[in-house]
């Protein structure tokens, strides 16, 4: 059993070398950053951006989506984890992009007689889902102001990264933003 083999790697020196990368560190993120990505298993987050433990927040589930759930982590992770930008990795070939909402929903609902309270986020073009995920996230009362917003589309063939640019520019800041406090990020 696949639970059994996680226990053993762990009880083999999982643990051990969890334990030595965590050493000294603190609960802050070193980065300030939150990565928000999504839960294919192909996707090595920490290889991708060179991560070591301690630096960033990772957030992942179905599509990398920004869901009410996210946006509660991302949250508690600026308030009380003094993060202060948000990295949106979502890909090509994704499972999400092979059914639709109303689909899945009719799916469970013939299956099981329940419609999930939930909705899936599918989506068929992953940019446009990142585009999504970033407006969210800008009007979302409850983020601070000054929090930067960047969001990728990784392709899973070539590992190429493509930004997607909103309104101007990757780091551009909602129009309704307050003025910048200056240094306000320099707290690192
Ligand atoms: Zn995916």
């Amino acid at each position: 059993m696949a639970l059994d083999d996680l226990i053993a790697r762990y009880v083999a020196g999982g643990g051990r070398v969890a334990a030595a990368n965590a050493r000294g560190l603190s609960a802050p993120p070193a980065l300030h950053t939150v990565v928000l990505t999504c839960m294919d298993a192909r996707i090595d987050v920490s290889a991708l951006f060179g991560l070591r433990a301690g630096e960033v927040h990772v957030l992942r589930n179905a599509g990398g989506v920004v869901t009410d759930d996210v946006v509660r982590s991302v949250t508690i992770s600026q308030r009380k984890l003094r993060t202060r930008e948000v990295l949106i990795v979502q890909h090509t070939g994704c499972g999400l992009a092979t059914f639709t909402d109303d689909e899945f929903s009719e799916e469970l609902a013939r299956e099981t007689g329940i419609r999930p309270p939930w909705r899936t986020n599918a989506f068929a073009d992953p940019a446009l889902s990142v585009r999504r995920g970033i407006a969210q996230l800008r009007r979302d009362p409850f983020l601070l102001p000054d929090t930067r917003i960047r969001g990728y589309v990784l392709n899973l063939r070539t590992f190429a990264l493509q930004e997607i640019v909103v309104d101007g520019g990757p780091a551009a800041a909602p129009a309704a933003e307050p003025p910048r406090r200056r240094g306000y990020r320099r707290r690192r």
